[in-house]
C-alpha cells in the first residue's frame, strides 16, 4: 500500500490539478460502457506530462495502457492493474498548416480533425468523420472505412517508444496494413499525427461527409452501446454477412448481443459484462468456423483478461 502511495504522489506531482483518478470505472471511458476500475486513470493536458507519466510508470515497472476514446476497447469486469493514460480531449489540439497538412495530438477526435479539413477546404479525411475516436487511435488502429483508411492521408506519426524515444515516423516506416501498424506491433505511443490534404471544394467536402454519415445511420446500431466491428474483415468475406449465414444475428449472451441491425457488431443491450461479450465472441467464432470454415479475428482490442480458455457459453437466440 506503501509502494502505491508514494507512487500516486509522484503521478500527482507530475500532473495538474484534477488528472488523476484512482479506481475510476473504465465502463465510463468505452463506448461499450463496460469495463471495471482502472488502478489509476490519468488524463494529461500537456506533452510534458504524459512524458513523465511513461517514464515513471516505466522506472516503477508499472503496467501502461494507452486509451483513447475507448471505441475499439473490451476492458474485463476486473479491470486493469497500473495507469490507463487517457490521451483524448484534453491533449486534442489541432493545427493547419501549410500546403494542405494538418498537425494534431493524439487525442483529437477524429469528427473534429474532419470539421477543420471541411472548413479549410482540404479533402481525403472525410471517411474518418464517422468513426468515433481519436486520430492517435486511428493511427495505430489504420482505421478506416468507406474506402480510406488512415494510411492514405497520413505522413508522419510523432511517438513515444518503449525506451523512451521520441520519434517521428515516416507512413513508410509505420508498417501500416489492415488493421495493424509498427506502433501497435512495437507498443510506441502515439503523440501527434501529420495529415497531408487535398484542396477541394468545402462544399462538396460537406456532401461527401453527409453521405457517409447517412450510410452509417441506415446499416449499423448507433443508438446502442458497442465498439464497432467485432472482427476483422476476412480476406474475401464480410464478417457481418458469415455471421449472419451462420444464424447467429440476435443471439444474446447477458447483456451482450448480436445486432440485429447488423451482424458485425456485438452490442450492449444494458448491463452487459465484459465476461457476456467474451463468450458471445467465442461462441460466433464457434459456429462460423463450423458453418463456413473461417476463423474470425476480433477488432476489438482486449484489456485485462487471462489468455482465452473454452467456454461452454450459455447462448440464448433473440426473441
Ligand atoms: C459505432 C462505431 C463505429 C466504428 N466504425 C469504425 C470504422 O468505420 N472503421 C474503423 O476502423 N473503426 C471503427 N470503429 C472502431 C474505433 O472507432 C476505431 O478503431 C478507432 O480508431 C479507435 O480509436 P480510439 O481513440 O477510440 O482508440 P481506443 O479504442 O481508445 O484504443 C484502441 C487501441 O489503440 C490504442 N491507442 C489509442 N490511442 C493511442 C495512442 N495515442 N498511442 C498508442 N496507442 C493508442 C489502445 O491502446 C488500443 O489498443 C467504430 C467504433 C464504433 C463504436
Amino acid at each position: 500500500m506503501a509502494v502505491h502511495d508514494s507512487f500516486s504522489q509522484q503521478l500527482c506531482a507530475l500532473l495538474k490539478e484534477g488528472s488523476l483518478q484512482g479506481e475510476e470505472p473504465l465502463s465510463q471511458h468505452t463506448t461499450f460502457q463496460i469495463g471495471g476500475p482502472a488502478q489509476w486513470l490519468v488524463t494529461p493536458c500537456a506533452e510534458d506530462e504524459v512524458l513523465g507519466v511513461a517514464a515513471l510508470c516505466h522506472q516503477e515497472g508499472m503496467p501502461l495502457h494507452v486509451l483513447g476514446s475507448g471505441s475499439n476497447v473490451l476492458v474485463a469486469d476486473e479491470g486493469v492493474r497500473g495507469v490507463v493514460l487517457k490521451l483524448a480531449e484534453g491533449f486534442a489540439e489541432v493545427t493547419l498548416g501549410e500546403d494542405g497538412c494538418i498537425q494534431a495530438q493524439a487525442g483529437a477526435a477524429n469528427e473534429h480533425i474532419a470539421a477543420v479539413a471541411q472548413q479549410a477546404g482540404l479533402a481525403g479525411f472525410e471517411f474518418a468523420s464517422g468513426i468515433p475516436g481519436t486520430i492517435g487511435g486511428a493511427a495505430v488502429m489504420n482505421a478506416g472505412a468507406y474506402g480510406g483508411q488512415l494510411s492514405d492521408v497520413a505522413q508522419w506519426v510523432r511517438c513515444l517508444t518503449p525506451k523512451g524515444e521520441v520519434r517521428r515516423i515516416s507512413a513508410e516506416e509505420a508498417h501500416w496494413g489492415y488493421r495493424q501498424s509498427l506502433m501497435m506491433e512495437e507498443g510506441y505511443l502515439v503523440l501527434e499525427v501529420g495529415l497531408n490534404l487535398t484542396p477541394d471544394d468545402p462544399a462538396a467536402i460537406q456532401e461527401r461527409m453527409d453521405d457517409l454519415r447517412q450510410r452509417r445511420e441506415e446499416k449499423q446500431p448507433l443508438d446502442m452501446p458497442s465498439a464497432g466491428s467485432t472482427f476483422k474483415r476476412p480476406e474475401g468475406h464480410f464478417a457481418g454477412k458469415l455471421i449472419q449465414d451462420a444464424g447467429m444475428q440476435g443471439c444474446r449472451i447477458g447483456g451482450a448481443q448480436v445486432s440485429s441491425k447488423h451482424a458485425g457488431f456485438i452490442v450492449n443491450c444494458g448491463g452487459a459484462t465484459a465476461q457476456d461479450v467474451r463468450q458471445l465472441i467465442q461462441a460466433v467464432q464457434e459456429r462460423v468456423r463450423t458453418d463456413a470454415g473461417i476463423l474470425l479475428e476480433p477488432e476489438v482490442r482486449q484489456w485485462g483478461f487471462p489468455p482465452a480458455s473454452r467456454v461452454c457459453p450459455n447462448l440464448s437466440s433473440a426473441s
